[in-house]
């Protein structure tokens, strides 16, 4: 049996396992995906210990997307643009590291939004997701603003990701989104904020909405965000996150296996075990 698994800190409520183990089940596979907690200080020792040929690859999640860049062998071409890693396909100790957010997110994108050549984007928040939707997006977008509580943060990751795309992006504080969001086609959530068990909260006000805007919350657990109602309240047109999340999870089933992922079972699986998480 091949084994595959999420490194995170923390990581037990991961949906990944449900969404993967059951992907692999219908398809007859002889896998297994399971979770593994690694904190900071365990990730080196970790890692190599997952060179061992019993492993086919693993996801990394928060914390670590950033810092497992120096363990690994190789990046591939999205990760090295992105600078965070989420997938890593183990091929005879040989670790190589992928990030299938991007893609998954400027897929999620695409599919609402149409053509997104253009289009003029505001990122909530400077972390690994946010460096993942802008990458994705810098080669279409006309203008790219992150901002994020600490201004600081979301300047570094704008100057980085214009460095590596050209797109134009800014940084800026949180608290100025409301005069960028009326020039705004799509505004994105990369921040934790209105996760579960924190419902009823938003990161900006629900003023700012318009309904010229698609509003993306990556945030999947719940399903109906307290920035999706109030966008939905001003009209506008909304994406919640579990579908990037399958998205990002189909990709790295293909990596791993070689095999077409059964997106709209994992879809099932990823909604049924969201359910038990919100029970
Ligand atoms: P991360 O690297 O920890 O970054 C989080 C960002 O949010 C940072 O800029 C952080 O600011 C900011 N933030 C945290 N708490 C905040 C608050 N109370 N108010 C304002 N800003 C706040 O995390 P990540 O990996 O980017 O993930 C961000 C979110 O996206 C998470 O909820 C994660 O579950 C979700 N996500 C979803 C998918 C999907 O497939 N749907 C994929 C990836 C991530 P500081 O740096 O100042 O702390």
């Amino acid at each position: 049996m091949k084994l595959l698994y999420i490194l995170g800190h923390p990581v037990a409520h991961s949906l990944s396992p449900a969404m993967q183990n059951a992907a692999l089940r219908a398809l007859g596979l002889d896998y297994e995906y399971r979770i593994m907690p690694v904190s900071p200080e365990d990730l080196e020792k970790r890692i190599n210990e997952l060179k061992d040929l019993s492993v086919a690859g693993f996801n990394v999640t928060i914390p670590h997307k950033i810092a497992v860049l120096p363990l690994l062998d190789e990046l591939d071409e999205t990760a090295s643009v992105v600078g965070a890693v989420n997938t890593v396909v183990n091929s005879g100790s040989h670790l190589r590291g992928y990030n299938t957010d991007s893609p998954a997110s400027t897929r999620v994108l695409r599919e609402a939004y149409g053509d997104l050549a253009g289009c003029r984007v505001v990122i909530l928040g400077a972390g690994g997701a946010a460096r993942a939707v802008a990458s994705g997006l810098a080669p279409c977008a006309e203008w790219i603003i992150v901002l994020a509580r600490d201004e600081a943060k979301a300047e570094s990751l704008a100057r980085d990701v214009m460095g590596r795309t050209g797109v134009e992006i800014r940084g800026g504080d949180i608290g100025g989104a409301g005069k960028i969001l009326s020039s705004a086609d799509i505004l994105v959530n990369a921040t934790p904020v209105g996760m579960s068990p924190h419902w009823g909260v938003s990161p900006i006000e629900a003023d700012i909405l318009h309904p010229g805007l698609l509003v993306f919350d990556l945030v999947y657990n719940p399903e109906r965000t307290q920035l999706l109602r109030d966008a939905e309240s001003a009209g506008a047109r909304t994406i919640g996150g579990i579908t990037m999340l399958v998205y990002q999870g189909t990709e790295a089933f293909r990596l791993w296996t070689g095999r077409e992922a059964p997106e709209a079972l994992m879809m099932r699986a990823a909604r049924n075990a969201l359910g038990g998480v919100v029970a």
